[in-house]
C-alpha cells in the first residue's frame, strides 16, 4: 500500500510572527521556516506504518515555493521513499491544495493520504476534509490512534470531552492531532541518503488546477497588547479589588 503525506512550508513554530507594517499579512522574511508540526507527526504515522509492513512506498508532496524542497528534504531524511514538489510562488488556498492533491491521489493510487490536521500558518483545518469530500472516500480526522486491517483503517479521533473510533474502508483520509505521535528526527546517515531520492517537480497546471485565491485578506493586526498586572497581597484585597472592578460583588 502506498502512503501519500502532504507537507507544507510554514513559519517555523518557536518564532513570533511579525506582521508587516502596512497589514497585508505576516512578515516571512528572514523567518525560520519548517515543515508543519502536524505533518511532522503524519510523516512519521507513515514511516511506522512501512515500518510494520503494512505500507510499501511513502510518497511526500507538497505545494509551494522551490524553498519547500527543503521541507520535502526532511520528509525524506526521515524515511519518505520520494517527493513531489508542486512548484508555485501563490499564496495556495486549501480548496487549491486539495484538488492538486486529488489529481495526485488519482495518478498514484494511494491506500492513505495522511495530512496535518491543521497548518500552523493559517490554522485553515480543510486540507484534509476537501480532499476526502473531492475523492469521494471517508476520512478520520484529528486522529491520536491509526491501526490498518486488511481493507480497512481505524482510527482514534480526539473530540471534545473523550475518544471516538471509527473505522474506514480503504483508500481513506487520515488527519494527524497532537499525541499520535512523537516524531523522529532525522540521522545524519539519512539526511545524506535523502539527498539521492528521487524529487518530481510539477506545477499547479500540470494538474490542471487554478490556484487564483478565492479570499481577499483585508487586514492583519498584531493581538492587542496586553496591560500590566498587579500584584495582590492576600485573598480579602483580591477581592476587593475585583468588587471594586465590578467583577465580584
Ligand atoms: P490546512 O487545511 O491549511 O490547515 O492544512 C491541513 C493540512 O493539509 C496540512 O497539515 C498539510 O498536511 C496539508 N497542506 C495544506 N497546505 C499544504 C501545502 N501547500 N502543501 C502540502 N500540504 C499542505
Amino acid at each position: 500500500m502506498k502512503i501519500i503525506v502532504p507537507v507544507k512550508r510554514v513559519i517555523d513554530y518557536n518564532v513570533k510572527p511579525r506582521v508587516k507594517s502596512d497589514g497585508t499579512g505576516v512578515d516571512l522574511a528572514n523567518v525560520k521556516m519548517s515543515m508543519n508540526p502536524f505533518d511532522e507527526i503524519a510523516v512519521e504515522e507513515a514511516i511506522r506504518l512501512k515500518e510494520k509492513g503494512v505500507a510499501t512506498e511513502i510518497v511526500a508532496v507538497s505545494v509551494g515555493p522551490q524553498k519547500a524542497q527543503e521541507t520535502l528534504r526532511t520528509a525524506l531524511a526521515m524515511g519518505a521513499d520520494r517527493a513531489i514538489l508542486v512548484m508555485t510562488d501563490d499564496e495556495v488556498e486549501p480548496l487549491a491544495v486539495a484538488k492538486i492533491l486529488k489529481a495526485i491521489a488519482d495518478e498514484e493510487a494511494p491506500g492513505l493520504v495522511i495530512l496535518g490536521k491543521q497548518a500552523i500558518d493559517d490554522d485553515s483545518n480543510q486540507t484534509g476534509q476537501m480532499l476526502a469530500a473531492l475523492m469521494g472516500r471517508p476520512q478520520g480526522t484529528f486522529a491520536s490512534a491509526v491501526a490498518v486491517d486488511g481493507s480497512t483503517v481505524t482510527v482514534t479521533r480526539e473530540v471534545d470531552g473523550g475518544l471516538e473510533t471509527v473505522k474506514l474502508a480503504l483508500p481513506a483520509i487520515v488527519t494527524t492531532d497532537l499525541r499520535l505521535n512523537e516524531p523522529r528526527y532525522a540521522s545524519l546517515p539519512n539526511i545524506m541518503k535523502a539527498k539521492s531520492k528521487p524529487m518530481a517537480t510539477k506545477s499547479p497546471a500540470d494538474y490542471g488546477v487554478d490556484t487564483t485565491p478565492r479570499l481577499k485578506t483585508l487586514k492583519v493586526t498584531e493581538p492587542p497588547v496586553r496591560s500590566a498586572g498587579i500584584k495582590i497581597a492576600d485573598v480579602d484585597a483580591l477581592v476587593a479589588k475585583l468588587k471594586e472592578m465590578g467583577v465580584a460583588q
